[in-house]
């Protein structure tokens, strides 16, 4: 454990750069806590934790995952890993060894210190689900050799490797399955639905449907989720996980499309690509055990959630001269 000298706690983020993890550190920077950030910047860019440059409490390390990592923490929020398809398919080996060589690395630290350990797992593990909606009980169905398979069967191991070290070593682990997030900060050029749909109508470009867009997804507003990790990270050893955590209102992706172009004012049309391989057709959280063990359910919901991130793309576009400018003004 770290020493500390009053009730703060001392709190590794790996991944800490990206979307979700500079999120997670402004809330627990918020709550008095001490924040060791560690990221590759792989995807996540300084740009997310500027903001922190000079504060006390805040320290960011530029390190890989899966090469070990000595420091002393009370506290372990595993986030290191791309997210978005595009990244992870970028170099698919680098994508397991993240997630299973993170794993064990994070699991290692871990057991030296004795303390929590908290992995972003993810709504991929139940693959294209053929049980709706998913439960954690549900095992899944995932393509072991297809292009989605670095993630999804590199986060499915990294979910036994936390399981084993529970018990083998006895270690406090606490397993989080998130679904699709999105809120300011998400990456402008991820290739993510929600930010390409917003960045596209910003643009006034055409909007890409993947396939007939009759596919479903249920987006979570980043906050929540935030909410949900920390309420996860205090609840006491009886509670591992796995916790989905999402918002279980379930959109097809066209609805998404129609709701982002009201919501932006855009002219763009919609243009039609080819489905990518193994995409999942449908995805919506049961969200029951959150709910009883944690006390959590999503306060808010998509139109809110889009509208509050529309400005931190507007932005990012206007500072890269991207806006079309004649179409918004
Ligand atoms: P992100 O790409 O914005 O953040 C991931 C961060 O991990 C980046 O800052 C990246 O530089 C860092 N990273 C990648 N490989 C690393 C390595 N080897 N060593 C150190 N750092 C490394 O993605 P995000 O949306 O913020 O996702 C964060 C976590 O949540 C990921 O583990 C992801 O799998 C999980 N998750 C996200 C979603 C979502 O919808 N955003 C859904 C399910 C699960
Ligand atoms: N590890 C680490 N930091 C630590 C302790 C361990 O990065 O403070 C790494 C260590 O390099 C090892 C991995 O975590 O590769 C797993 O550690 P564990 O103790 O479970 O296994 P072992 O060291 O016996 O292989
Ligand atoms: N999608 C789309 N257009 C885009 C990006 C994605 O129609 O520009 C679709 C994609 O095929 C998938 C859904 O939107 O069905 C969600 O894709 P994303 O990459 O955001 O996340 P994931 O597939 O991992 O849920």
């Amino acid at each position: 454990m770290a020493r500390l000298y009053d009730s703060r706690k001392r709190i590794l983020v790996t991944g800490g750069a990206g979307f979700i993890g500079s999120h997670l550190i402004d809330r627990l920077l918020e709550q008095g806590h001490e924040v060791i950030c560690v990221d590759n910047l792989f995807t996540g860019t300084k740009r997310n934790i500027d903001h922190l440059h000079g504060h006390p409490r805040f320290e960011l390390i530029r390190h890989d995952v899966t090469f070990p990592l000595y420091v002393e923490v009370d506290e372990i929020y595993n986030l290191a890993c791309p997210a978005s398809p595009v990244h992870y398919q970028h170099d698919p080996v680098q994508t397991t060894k993240t997630s299973v060589h993170g794993a064990i690395n994070m699991l290692g630290l871990a057991k030296r210190l004795k303390c929590k350990v908290l992995q972003a797992s993810t709504s991929e593990v139940y693959g294209d689900p053929a049980v709706h909606p998913q439960t954690e009980e549900y095992w899944g169905n995932v393509n072991p050799i297809g292009p989605r398979s670095c993630y999804d069967e590199g986060k499915r191991c990294a979910e036994t490797l936390f399981f084993d070290y529970h018990r083998q070593h006895g270690l406090q682990i606490k397993v989080v399955r998130i679904f699709n997030t999105y809120g300011p900060r998400v990456h402008h050029a991820d290739g993510r639905v929600v930010s390409n749909f917003i960045v596209q109508a910003l643009r006034g470009d055409p909007l890409t449907i993947y396939g007939d867009g009759k596919q479903t997804r249920s987006f979570c507003y980043v906050d929540d989720l935030v909410e949900g990790l920390i309420r996860l990270m205090g609840t006491d050893s009886s509670v591992t996980g796995p916790i989905n955590i999402g918002n279980p209102r379930e959109f097809t992706i066209l609805e998404l499309a129609e709701k982002v172009i009201e919501l932006t004012g855009s002219r763009s049309k919609l243009d039609w690509r080819p489905l990518p391989a193994d995409d999942p057709k449908q995805r919506r959280p049961d969200i029951s055990r959150a709910r009883e063990l944690l006390n959590w359910s999503p306060t808010v919901q998509i139109e809110e959630g889009l509208a509050r991130t529309v400005p931190s793309l507007r932005e990012r576009l206007v500072e890269l001269g991207e806006m079309n400018q004649a179409v918004h003004a």
